[in-house]
């Protein structure tokens, strides 16, 4: 009988995280439920889930991610697929935006380099293949308003899924962003009214996408998709192409 695959997902235990969760058990991986505050969350979520567990960790922390990669070692042996979903946002015009707040949001993005290398090295690259999956953002390619700092994360997170794509494929490890629209999570529930109904206006579906929809493009790329690579998958109602 073959080993059971395992998945890491940052950030699990709330939103588009989640789904993926619930996903990818569903495609029969043990999931490994990354959270930072939300404990209750992701351990209610890991125990409905059956063959899961959770590990805390700040990513923006290098000790922190790696006892992250530690543990995952430790307890599942493998790690078959990273869902790097874990990011941060702060909405506000840039010349009132504080030095801290970009550095808030840039520390998800240096850690899920420093997590996405320390799993290739431990994990991934010795066990000759997986798939990566970072979770992006259509604002990465349009830009918004108030959120510079945001729109530079995700555009760099998808330079390094392209990056990545060009230099694991010999190594049999598939990399692909997928960068969702507007959902609807704490993430867009925390927007002003003025700005929710504006970003309605925009979306030719005429709502705002579900986690579920996210994460079921999440585990395609996860189980099938054998010939993407580097690609950004937008996820959106049509409110971008691409
Ligand atoms: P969310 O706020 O529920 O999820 C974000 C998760 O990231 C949370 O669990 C949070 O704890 C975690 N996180 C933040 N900073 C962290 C840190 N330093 N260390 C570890 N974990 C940290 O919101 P969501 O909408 O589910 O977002 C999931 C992903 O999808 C994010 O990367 C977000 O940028 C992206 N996204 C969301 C939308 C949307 O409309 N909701 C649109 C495009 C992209």
């Amino acid at each position: 009988m073959s080993e059971t695959r395992v998945a890491l997902v940052t950030g699990g235990g709330t939103g588009i995280g989640a789904a993926c969760c619930r996903a990818l058990a569903a495609e029969g991986f043990r999931v490994v439920v990354h959270y930072r505050g939300h404990e209750s969350a992701a351990r209610d979520l890991a125990a409905r889930l059956g063959d899961a567990f959770t590990v805390q960790a700040d990513l923006s922390e290098p000790t922190q991610v790696e006892r992250l990669v530690a543990t995952v070692k430790e307890r599942a042996g493998r790690l078959d697929v990273l869902v790097n979903n874990a990011g941060l946002n702060r909405n506000a015009p840039t010349p009132t935006m504080g030095l801290d707040d970009y550095d808030a949001v840039a520390g998800v993005t240096r850690g899920t380099w420093y997590l996405t290398k320390l799993v290739l090295r431990r994990l991934m690259l010795r066990q000759g293949g997986g798939r990566i999956i970072n979770i992006s953002s259509v604002v990465g390619h349009t830009g918004n308003q108030g959120q510079a700092p945001y729109t530079m994360a995700k555009a760099g997170l998808d330079a390094l899924t392209k990056s990545l794509a060009q230099e694991l494929a010999g190594r049999s490890i598939l990399v692909n962003s997928v960068a969702p629209g507007f959902i609807a999570t704490d993430m867009t529930e925390s927007l002003p009214e003025a700005a929710r109904d504006a970003i309605l206006a925009r979306i030719p579906l005429g709502r705002m996408g579900e986690p579920a929809e996210i994460a079921d493009v999440v585990a395609f790329l996860a189980t099938r998709g054998t010939y993407l690579n580097g690609t950004v998958v937008h996820v959106n109602g049509g409110l971008y192409g691409g």
